[in-house]
């Protein structure tokens, strides 16, 4: 049963199961699709009903952010762990390089830098079999196009990082005709692994401090940042609310 943490239903899952489950979606007829939610999303999703829709139609909602835990802590809802979206990729493309059966397409961010993730990733898991990318910058019109190309290449998973809720939409709306049996809304990972972004250090990945990391390297975040104090407020707020009922 999912979690409820203010308004989004999160899996109470851990990264190895998350990744077993993406690799059975991948193996099974018709379309799945993972999505990894942060607390920016879900206060998205608060205000858009459309996106808070897709979210719940998810086949896996991965709890991507330390600020997701927190809360669910604060709502007396433990989640198990956080899994982001990231670790969940990397876990999946460990397996279709293992098992050498799945086809893996790169959709989103600057031209070139999807091409270049996909060379490394073929790199770093010897097997993995990239059969397509893509840059995310195409315009609306040309997204029957884009989902046909993926189509073609016959890929059996799809990584979309066009950003949030950007790439939920786009998937709603066209992944069916991408003919993929699993696709993951990813955000900023293609930049990560194509090495024009570092991921944060492992020490700060165990300590739940990455988000200060990106905001150092990156201190454009700090907007976005910002709202997470008005989350977790918000997840005191609730659990005040509910207390008293
Ligand atoms: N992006 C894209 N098409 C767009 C807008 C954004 O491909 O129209 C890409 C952008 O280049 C970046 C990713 O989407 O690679 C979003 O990254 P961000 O760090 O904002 O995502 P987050 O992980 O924070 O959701």
């Amino acid at each position: 049963m999912r979690l409820d943490i203010l308004g989004v239903g999160f899996d109470p899952i851990t990264l190895p199961d998350a990744v077993t489950a993406g690799m059975a979606l991948a193996g099974s007829e018709g379309f799945h699709y993972v999505v990894t939610p942060n607390p920016e999303i879900v206060l998205l999703a608060d205000r858009d009903e459309h996106f808070r829709s897709i979210l719940y139609h998810a086949d896996l909602v991965l709890a991507d952010g330390v600020g997701v835990i927190h809360a669910a802590n604060i709502l007396g809802t433990p989640l198990p762990g956080r899994v982001t979206g990231i670790d969940f990729a990397a876990g999946l493309m460990q397996e279709m390089a293992r098992t050498g059966e799945k086809k893996l397409f790169l959709l989103g961010a600057k031209p070139g830098v999807a091409a270049e993730a996909g060379r490394r990733l073929q790199k770093t898991y010897p097997g993995l079999n990239v059969c397509g990318t893509r840059d995310g910058y195409f315009k609306d019109a040309e997204s029957e196009a884009v989902a046909a190309q993926v189509a073609q290449s016959g890929a059996d998973v799809l990584f979309v990082c066009l950003g949030a809720p950007k790439q939920e939409k786009w998937l709603a709306q066209y992944g069916k005709a991408c003919g993929v049996h699993l696709a993951a809304g990813l955000g900023g990972v293609l930049d990560v692994f194509a090495g024009n972004v570092d991921r944060a250090p492992a020490a700060f990945q165990k300590a739940g401090m990455e988000w200060f990391y990106r905001l150092v390297k990156q201190p454009s975040r700090i907007g976005r940042m910002a709202k997470l104090p008005g989350f977790l407020g918000k997840a005191v707020a609730a659990r005040v609310k509910r207390g008293k009922s």
